[in-house]
């Protein structure tokens, strides 16, 4: 069924009765092509880009709850491609880039909203660091520009720029292709265009184990809804990935923290751009709806819990009210946190694994939302083709055996 505002009327004539459900729910076969871990953003992708980039439809992502209810719908739903290196740079931009024309490929409105990035510098050393930034965002051709105190003020007239403010600010830099997309609208729009080609979407399924064949290569796996054979696995269950590659046995540079997230009582449109404090670890933006959504930096322990700690809930509330001291009258009305899978150089693992025929895609930590259309076009092409896409191959697990690490976090202060 095509979304049209001809079928908005149609459904809306028909009291509701004419719409389909946007993907089917079917029993798992016993055999597939290619079988996907995690029903996220990045294993829905993954799924869709195999069907539509390589016409491998004989497809199942095996989500073990629902879609998109790992981080994908728990993040706060940032997009850009500000990163300091040229293997970053590239990968983000590609991201960004597939984005920017998604709604209309999935006939599923995003919500992208480009309403521009700003990142604020509160010392002298912020403003070096973002002029080198800013310099190599140019010499890899992405926007991006320095933006002055008298600037900022004008763009965000709630931030409070006076020299006596806690965190004062002296100027900043702007990615103007950066903003917001929806989240789950992410997760749904890539499920409904991978089921229309043919791919199964299992939920309520969780991969309990790997099958292995006489040269050690995984031949399927064991769920809760039983034993499902394939040729060749990805991998895309993000805080989880230690544990199944526990599972196939072997370890991951992977740890898996919780990292959290909260938003206010729906306001009228008072901010006008995504808002970043690397210097503070605090960052938020308005939804459509007038929520405030704020986020905070990760917890200083690692965790399987979707909780967050108080500690780090009470830094980004404070900082965020010494930035923005209006806010202190909105209430806050929900706060969760998701599991994210950090490495240690900030940056993906998409590829082989030591296990024949067992590819991942894993590492995002707190950035992956961004990623997701990138994630999956190159989890899809490795699986597809069995060769790593040119966009990755700085990105495979082996760099923690050559050492060639791309370290972004030094870059980003804060790895949104
Ligand atoms: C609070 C918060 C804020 C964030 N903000 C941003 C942001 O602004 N911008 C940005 O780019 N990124 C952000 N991120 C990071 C981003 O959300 C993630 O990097 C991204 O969603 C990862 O997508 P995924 O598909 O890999 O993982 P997920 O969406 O977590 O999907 C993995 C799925 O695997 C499933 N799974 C796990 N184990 C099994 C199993 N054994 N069997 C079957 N299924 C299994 C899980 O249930 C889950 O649904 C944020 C994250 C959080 C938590």
């Amino acid at each position: 069924m095509r979304y049209s505002a001809l079928a908005l009327l149609r459904g809306a004539l028909s009291g509701g009765r004419s719409w389909q459900p946007a993907w089917r729910s079917p029993e798992p076969k016993a055999a597939y092509d290619v079988l996907i871990v995690g029903g996220g953003g990045h294993g829905l992708a993954s799924a869709y880009y195999l069907a539509r980039n390589h016409g491998v439809r004989n497809v199942a992502v095996l989500e073990r709850g629902w879609l998109g209810g790992g981080n994908t719908g728990r993040n706060t739903t940032i997009v850009r491609s500000n990163y300091l290196y040229p293997e970053s740079a590239r990968l983000y931009d590609f991201s960004l880039r597939l984005y920017e024309g998604l709604s209309r490929e999935l006939n599923f409105n995003l919500m992208l909203s480009q309403r521009g990035l700003i990142d604020l510098a509160h010392s002298r050393h912020d403003l070096d660091s973002m002029a080198r930034w800013v310099n190599s965002m140019h010499m890899n051709g992405i926007d991006a520009r320095l933006l002055s105190r008298e600037e900022i003020a004008a763009r965000l007239p709630l931030l409070d720029v006076s020299p006596e403010a806690r965190y004062p600010v002296l100027g900043g830099f702007e990615q103007p292709r950066g903003g917001t997309a929806r989240h789950d609208a992410v997760a749904w729009g890539y499920a409904r265009a991978a089921d229309a080609l043919g791919v199964d979407i299992v939920q309520n399924c969780e991969v309990t184990g790997f099958l292995r064949g006489g040269h050690g290569e995984v031949t399927g796996v064991t769920t809760s809804r039983g034993t499902i054979r394939a040729q060749r696995i990805g991998l895309a269950a993000a805080g989880h990935s230690s544990v199944l590659a526990a599972l196939a046995g072997f370890r991951l540079p992977v740890t898996s923290y919780a990292l959290q997230a909260m938003v206010s009582e729906p306001v009228k449109p008072a901010l006008d751009a995504v808002v970043l404090s690397p210097g503070t670890g605090a960052y938020l933006s308005q939804s459509d709806k007038g929520e405030m959504v704020i986020g905070a930096g990760l917890d200083l322990f690692a965790s399987y819990a979707q909780r967050g700690s108080f500690a780090v809930l009470q830094g980004v509330v404070a900082a965020t009210l010494a930035l923005f001291p209006s806010f202190s009258r909105l209430k806050l009305l929900r706060q969760w946190a998701g599991n994210v899978d950090v490495v240690h150089d900030s940056s993906p693992i998409i590829g082989p694994t030591p296990v024949p025929e067992l590819f991942i895609n894993c590492g995002w930590g707190t950035g992956g939302f961004k990623a997701i259309p990138a994630g999956g076009w190159t989890l899809a092409h490795v699986l597809a083709t069995g060769r790593s896409h040119p966009l990755a191959e700085p990105f495979q697990l082996e760099r923690f055996h050559s050492g060639r690490l791309i370290d972004e976090a030094a870059a980003a202060g804060i790895a949104h």
